[in-house]
């Protein structure tokens, strides 16, 4: 992170930390410098323009918040202020690096995938560890031209989720160790998604 962009992180941090609620953020204050104010996961920082520079938003901490890439290609670009942390407040991380792989899971749930076999939580590592690897290795993100930002399609994403749900999938063959090392972390960092089980 380069000392200019830390600068403008730092004056968020001292404007907004004493007019919004963190409870309402995915972030403490106490890190608010380091992670995504949304997912709360430690990635480089974009610049969130609150109401968008093309709707008369300024370069002001009071119209800017630190986003991942990610949070930032899904958050509301409107004139209104508050849709911001309305946004933030309804769908933020509870946990630290958690929110990403929830969500994981709640797309294979609602994109009709049978998880009926993911029973224990080794399952759910399995299942973790081979959609992280598929998403590194085998796919492309979508540069959009109509809305701009970079994504995942919705095709795109359920081939994934249908590949990471077929634990011995072909796809996986000859990349034991990597799976192992991912699945590792995962064990190490999920041991909240326990609750999802049974
Ligand atoms: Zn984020």
């Amino acid at each position: 992170m380069s000392k200019k962009s830390q600068h403008w992180i730092k004056e968020c941090v001292n404007y907004w930390s004493s007019r919004i609620y963190e409870g309402d953020l995915g972030v403490d204050f106490s890190e608010a410098h380091e992670r995504c104010w949304r997912c709360g996961y430690k990635r480089k920082a974009q610049k969130c323009h609150i109401v968008p520079k093309s709707l008369g938003g300024s370069e002001k901490p009071s119209n800017l918040i630190p986003l991942c890439a990610q949070c930032h290609d899904e958050a509301p670009d409107v004139s209104e202020v508050n849709e911001m942390f309305d946004w933030i407040k309804k769908d933020c991380a509870t946990f630290y690096d958690t929110f990403w792989e929830d969500r994981a899971l709640m797309d294979a749930i609602s994109n009709g995938v049978d998880l009926n076999h993911i029973k224990s939580f080794e399952d759910v590592v399995k299942y973790f560890a081979r959609y992280c690897f598929l998403l590194e290795n085998n796919i492309s993100y979508h540069v959009s031209q109509g809305t701009g930002g970079i994504r995942l399609k919705t095709s795109t994403k359920s081939w994934i989720i249908r590949k990471a749900s077929n634990f011995d999938d072909e796809i996986f063959k000859g990349n034991g160790e990597k799976i192992k090392e991912l699945e590792a972390k995962i064990r190490k960092e999920q041991k909240h998604l326990k609750c999802l089980i049974n």
